[in-house]
């Protein structure tokens, strides 16, 4: 038996599932299930990464000064409270490992990201999970929860899986009500396509205890280039500049999130289609007897009646070339979330659904 372990907590973490990318034996498969742009980045994030394979002898910048000052530009923010990320998955990292430790609890809802419990225990805290009200967020329920060893309540804004939101002003009640130790993390991941939502940056500005996560995978379409930000009090900022590599983004992935946030013309474009193909698909789903909730976000949780029923859909839209994700671990066994593709991929789905129900 080896002496050499790890610290507590690391071997109790659950190996993170990412969405499946292939069909054995299927040509023209879609893949639905990572909540990705269907029509990737623009054409200027592409052009800037192509001209980033001239420079890379270089190190990259350490300060990510141009790319913050786009960030502040694009979306409204104070770049000097800016901090850049590898996706926001390393921002989540960074504000578990400054702030939470053994002994301490970090409170995730019941249907939140696995990243928020995985970075808990990656650093020997306790992750509390809190239920929440018909798979939306319960702001009255997170307070209860509260205890005198609560440093950090992670929300997704709107949320993944379940791809609903709560308002600002439930936002701000959840601010107000927190024990004087405890950060609050907004996690924007799918704030960009919620059309008039700075994603809780406003609050950020009028709240000392409170961070924003946001990232270049989801509507920026970059999500293999892992690039994300977060935006915090200066207190909060100053503490993760002390964690982060120096050279933690490359020089490739810095120009092109910052060629991806200019293009305001292309979020829009994406932002645009998304909602139209949201809509189209939830009804269509509807029309099949699947239900679901309104989505926020580039997926739709569509419910069935039963796990074997989910399941047996999966089974089915996998043989018809469709992956879409299965939600048991986010504690919905009976649900898919599928992103939300091109027109033709959201028709093929919808049809391969309405045949699964026997309607077509
Ligand atoms: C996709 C997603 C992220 C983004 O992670 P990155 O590391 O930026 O790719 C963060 N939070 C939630 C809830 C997500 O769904």
């Amino acid at each position: 038996m080896t002496k050499i372990t790890p610290q507590p907590g690391i071997m109790d973490i659950e190996l993170y599932q990412g969405g499946a990318s292939h069909v054995e034996g299927l040509t023209n498969v879609v893949k639905l299930s990572s909540n990705e742009n269907p029509f990737g980045p623009s054409e200027a994030a592409k052009e800037a990464f192509r001209k980033a394979a001239f420079d890379l002898h270089r190190y990259p910048s350490t300060d990510h000064a141009s790319l913050r000052e786009a960030i502040g530009q694009v979306h409204g923010v104070d770049p000097a409270r800016v901090i850049c990320g590898v996706g926001s998955d390393e921002i989540i990292a960074f504000l578990c490992q400054a702030y939470a430790g053994p002994g301490d609890e970090v409170i995730h809802t019941e249907h939140g990201f696995a990243l928020y419990k995985i970075g808990a225990m990656a650093n020997g805290a306790t992750p509390v999970e809190v239920r929440e009200r018909e798979r939306v967020t319960d702001v009255d329920a997170i307070l209860a929860a509260c205890t005198e060893r609560t440093r950090l309540v992670f929300v997704a804004n709107p949320n993944n899986p379940t791809g609903t939101m709560i308002g600002e002003g439930e936002l701000t009640r959840l601010a107000d009500g927190l024990p004087p130790q405890t950060l609050l993390v907004i996690d924007g991941a799918y704030a960009e396509y919620v059309e008039g939502y700075d994603g809780g940056a406003g609050l950020v500005d009028r709240r000392d205890n409170v961070v924003m996560t946001r990232t270049f995978s989801k509507l920026y379409g970059l999500g293999g280039l892992r690039v994300g930000w977060g935006y915090g009090p200066g207190h909060v900022i100053d503490v993760l500049n002390r964690i982060r590599g120096p050279f933690n983004l490359s020089q490739a992935a810095l120009v092109t999130a910052e060629a991806a946030v200019r293009d305001t013309a292309w979020a829009e474009k994406c932002r645009n289609d998304n909602t139209r193909m949201r809509a189209w698909l939830a009804e269509a789903l509807a029309g099949h007897g699947v239900a679901s909730d309104t989505s926020m976000a580039n997926f739709i949780l569509a419910r069935f009646p039963s796990r074997a029923d989910a399941e047996a859909c999966d089974e089915y839209l996998k043989s018809e070339g469709l992956i879409v994700r299965r939600v048991a671990g986010y504690k919905l066994p009976n649900c898919l979330r599928i992103t939300v593709g091109d027109e033709p991929s959201c028709r093929r789905v919808a049809h391969a659904v309405g045949q699964f129900m026997g309607d077509e």
